[in-house]
Order: structure tokens, then sequence, then C-alpha cells
């Protein structure tokens, strides 16, 4: 049995409400939203975090995925995407993720990240 949460909504496993669905990359609604849009967009294969990530062409995938996520939740207004590495960067789920945040004003960076 697969430990990994995001391994277990990749292989279909575990429930998710998907956004995107391609060969390589998923998106899918976090399920402790901080803005009215909060997609997580994850590789399928487990990567632990963007230390470990050596495939540029994934790496492009991801950047691109995140954006058809903003497009797809008309998020044209503007959004945010982050990825949290490691320990001191605060990931919680070990496999690595962006999050798409929208829908709303996001704060400055300084006062909601540091
Ligand atoms: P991190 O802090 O690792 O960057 O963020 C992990 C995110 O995954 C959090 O925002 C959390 O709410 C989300 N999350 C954790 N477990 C699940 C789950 O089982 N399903 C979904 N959809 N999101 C999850
Ligand atoms: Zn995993």
């Amino acid at each position: 049995m697969v430990e990994c949460i995001f391994c277990r909504i990749a292989s279909g496993a575990a429930p998710a409400r998907f956004v995107l669905e391609a060969p390589r990359v998923i998106a899918f609604h976090d399920i402790r939203p901080l803005a009215p849009t909060h997609v997580l967009v994850t590789p399928r294969e487990h990567v632990p975090s963007l230390w470990e990530l050596a495939d540029r062409e994934l790496a492009g995938e991801l950047l691109d995925a995140a954006r058809q996520v903003a497009h797809q939740c008309g998020l044209e207004r503007g959004f945010r995407v982050i990825t949290n590495a490691r320990h001191d960067g605060g990931q919680e789920v070990e496999h690595l993720h962006v999050h798409v945040l929208g829908g709303r004003r996001m704060g400055p960076m300084v006062a909601r990240l540091f």
C-alpha cells in the first residue's frame, strides 16, 4: 500500500476534486483552501520536493499546468503560485506540489509568508 497521499490521489486510490489530469501532472482542489481558488499541481511520479526535481521537462510541465489551472479557474485578475520545499520551507506533504491561489487580492508577501 502506498503511504504518500498525493501518490494515492494520482493513482486513484484516494479521492480528489480534479481540475486537470494530464499524463505526467495532475491538479486538484486543496482540501483546506486558503483562497476562493486553491488548487495543487503535482507530478504523478513521486518527487519529494523542488529540491529533488532534476527533470527540467517535468518542471516546465508543472508550471504550464499551473497556467492552465489559472485559465480554467478564470483567474484573469491574477493569482499566486507557491511551492514550499522541505522543513524550513514549511512543506507538509512530502510530494512536490505547486499551490495556485486566486479569487481574492493576495496580501503582500512579506506579511503572509515570512
Ligand atoms: P504544503 O504545506 O506541503 O505545501 O501543503 C500541503 C497542502 O496539501 C495543504 O494546503 C493541505 O491542505 C493539502 N492537503 C493535505 N492533504 C490533502 C488531501 O488529502 N487532499 C487534498 N486535496 N489536499 C490535501
Ligand atoms: Zn508521493
